[in-house]
């Protein structure tokens, strides 16, 4: 058996101190001996590394319990003001900055909306505002920054911290990352928004710690977020996850893409509005009637609930092809749960049964024997919080 070298016992002692930090994370309080058995580390390992991350202020001890035998131990829990991230989700007509503590509390947000087609650079500047007002804000706490996280609305190389090309917008390689962190001296992490959504999900949300799962983010169109192995998922180049370009229907309608009969032709928020609006003539149904121009898809959530029967309608199929895309990813990719994220989780009360019916109809029965299908618990914050999990993530993967 070979002795390991300085490199190596630094990347497990890394490694152990993430470890540490999870669990405290996702359980905390715990005691040191707590710590020991969970992680499978024995006493004197778990308590060096306790004392490096006391050290470091990333946790703080709490209040003294005694064990089975008597022994009295402090109780450890991560340090609320141990380290701080900045979320920023960059829409198609707005930008987002969030300021978060350890223990993931929105200490700080602004939201800000941008006029359509104002050019990339404006839009860069102002997000640059923000950050600096939301670091101005962590000095005052204080609370020490520990990096930032981007989601953007396009394919986007996570390694480069570039994005790539981000349709709605007209943007192509932006290299925010590079960009950001001479800017700001600090780490940042940039991601499409469904991963972020997914990364948000699995930190803080009804994905919480879930090894195998899928995220559907629904703003314009539909992303996808997928975590595997609890990591995102990402091909090749990193753009995997483009699921609103599945194509559903051969001889479908014109996609943004340029393809036909995209999924996100038949069940993206955007499409599903614009079917509403085209069924308007003649008039179907009762209740209350929306203007055209005041239609958003949590618009046509609501009416339908009042009694519109166009609106119900078009929800209606576009739940059905809701379920039939999210069971032949179900099929593929056998995961055990599904976040429906973004407008689609705001109007799940009305859209799951629908879903849930044509995944199972749809689904092979292994695979659909212990899945779950539930709405996000960050609703219209998934994609911000997402954001400032990525720097969280990054903090907790190395956190010595
Ligand atoms: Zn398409």
């Amino acid at each position: 058996m070979s002795v390991p070298g300085k490199a190596d016992q630094n990347t497990i002692r890394r490694h152990n101190a993430s470890l540490v930090l999870n669990e405290l994370r996702l359980y905390a309080p715990l005691s040191r001996a707590d710590l020991a058995k969970r992680i499978g580390l024995n006493r004197s390992t778990v308590s060096s590394i306790v004392a490096q991350l006391l050290e470091e202020k990333l946790i703080v001890e709490t209040e003294l319990r005694t064990d089975k035998i008597g022994r009295p131990g402090l109780l450890l829990e991560l340090n609320p003001q141990g380290g701080g991230m900045i979320g920023v989700e960059m829409g198609v007509d707005f930008i987002h900055v969030i300021l978060m503590n350890f223990v993931a509390h929105i200490d700080w947000r602004r939201r800000i909306l941008i006029g359509d087609g104002e050019p990339q650079e404006t839009y860069t500047h102002i997000a640059e505002e923000m950050i600096r007002q939301a670091l101005q804000q962590a000095e005052q706490m204080p609370l020490p920054i520990k990096g930032i996280g981007l989601a953007l609305p396009g394919m986007v190389d996570a390694a480069r911290g570039e994005l790539r090309y981000a349709p709605n917008l007209r943007w192509h390689d932006v290299p925010f990352g590079s960009r950001w962190s001479q800017r700001f001296g600090l780490p940042v992490i940039v991601e499409n928004n469904a991963n972020a959504g997914a990364v948000g999900e699995y930190y803080f949300g009804a994905a919480r710690n879930v090894a195998h799962f899928l995220y559907l983010g629904g703003g314009t169109g539909i992303g996808g977020g997928m975590i595997m192995d609890g990591r995102i998922f990402r091909g090749r180049g990193g753009f995997a996850g483009e699921i609103g370009h599945m194509t559903i229907e051969a001889e479908g309608e014109l996609c943004s893409c340029g393809r036909r009969g995209c999924w996100e032709t038949l069940a993206g928020p955007r499409a599903v509005v614009a079917k509403y609006r085209s069924r308007m003539e003649p008039s179907v149904g009762g209740g209350v009637r929306l203007d055209d121009d005041e239609i958003g898809f949590a618009q046509l959530v609501e009416a339908a609930g009042l009694g519109d029967l166009a609106a119900l309608a078009v929800l209606q199929d576009a739940a059905r092809y809701l379920g039939i895309g999210i069971a032949n990813l179900v099929n593929i990719l056998n995961p055990e749960l599904v976040v429906l994220g973004g407008v689609l989780g705001q109007a799940s009360d009305l859209l799951g049964p629908i879903i849930k019916e044509t995944v199972k109809q749809n689904s092979l029965f292994p695979m659909r024997a212990a899945l779950s299908i539930v709405p996000s618990l960050n609703g219209a914050d998934d994609c911000v919080m997402g954001a400032a999990a990525l720097a969280l993530d990054s903090i907790l993967r190395q956190p010595v």
